[in-house]
């Protein structure tokens, strides 16, 4: 079956919860950020958390929060007096820019905002989002809030085929092919940045990251599972087995909606 704008705004509400869950929408974050996806049945619509709410926090997003909006970010639904979010230009024109992408997530990760200021390049410590820090990740060297048109198009741009792309001093914007992928590549993301703190704090700016060929090693090992054919473990285990973490907690924040 392919979703339509209903299931679309129940995983949408789901993954806002999944980033309070994990998070990286909790304490003084709480409000801020916003995870959106794009309608399978109509993918010139996307489905993102709006703004306005009398309690306006990730962890309390329900299916019917949830804002419909078209490719230049216009509100076509959602509730009254509510609007999209105030930076919906940043999944708009990512939306409009990748078709490949349909799931983006921004919001304002403390290790990763420290290390933007610093203009450190956050690099591999760690399998966990190892993907995300394989190549550097782009820089968009604003703190401003992204409200135009032309603002958005410089993130989408910058963002270019990157799996992500760092606000200086403000957060971090994640896209991938699914509003789940989207949301555990930031939290992967967030992973490496304190990782990569920790070592700074703990061995000075010299820190060594993991060897690009031991990435490499690992990557091949997971993308090519001839593992999977070892006489110990054939036909007991299947590569489905890796949503372990989305699964858990999408689970967990889901039960109430
Ligand atoms: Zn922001």
């Amino acid at each position: 079956m392919v979703w339509g704008i209903e299931e679309s705004k129940r995983e949408t509400a789901i993954a806002n919860r999944v980033l309070a869950e994990v998070g990286l929408a909790t304490g003084a974050l709480a409000a801020l950020g916003h995870a959106s996806m794009r309608v399978p049945s109509d993918p010139d619509k996307f489905v993102v958390k709006g703004r306005g709410y009398p309690i306006d926090a990730l962890s309390r997003m329900r299916p019917d929060d949830m804002v419909v909006c078209d490719l230049d970010g216009n509100k076509l639904d959602g509730p009254a007096n509510i609007g999209q979010c105030f930076e919906v230009k940043i999944h708009s024109t990512i939306y409009k820019s990748h078709p490949e992408v349909n799931g983006v997530v921004h919001v304002h990760p403390r290790y990763t905002v420290m290390l933007s200021v610093q203009q450190a390049r956050i690099v591999p410590m760690c399998p966990e989002g190892v993907q995300m820090v394989r190549n550097p990740l782009p820089l968009y060297n604003h703190m401003r809030m992204i409200s135009t048109e032309e603002e958005g198009m410089e993130v989408a741009n910058t963002m270019a085929a990157s799996p992500g792309i760092l606000l200086r001093g403000h957060g971090a914007v994640t896209a991938a092919a699914s509003v789940d992928q989207a949301v555990m590549n930031m939290l992967g993301l967030e992973e490496q940045a304190k990782m990569n703190w920790y070592a700074r704090c703990a061995f000075g700016p010299d820190y060594q990251g993991i060897p690009d060929e031991l990435v490499d090693d690992m990557i091949d090992f997971l993308v090519n599972p001839t593992w999977l054919e070892l006489p110990h473990l054939k036909g007991n285990l299947s590569t489905n087995q890796v949503n372990g973490v989305w699964n858990h907690y999408s689970e967990l924040v889901s039960r109430d909606i």
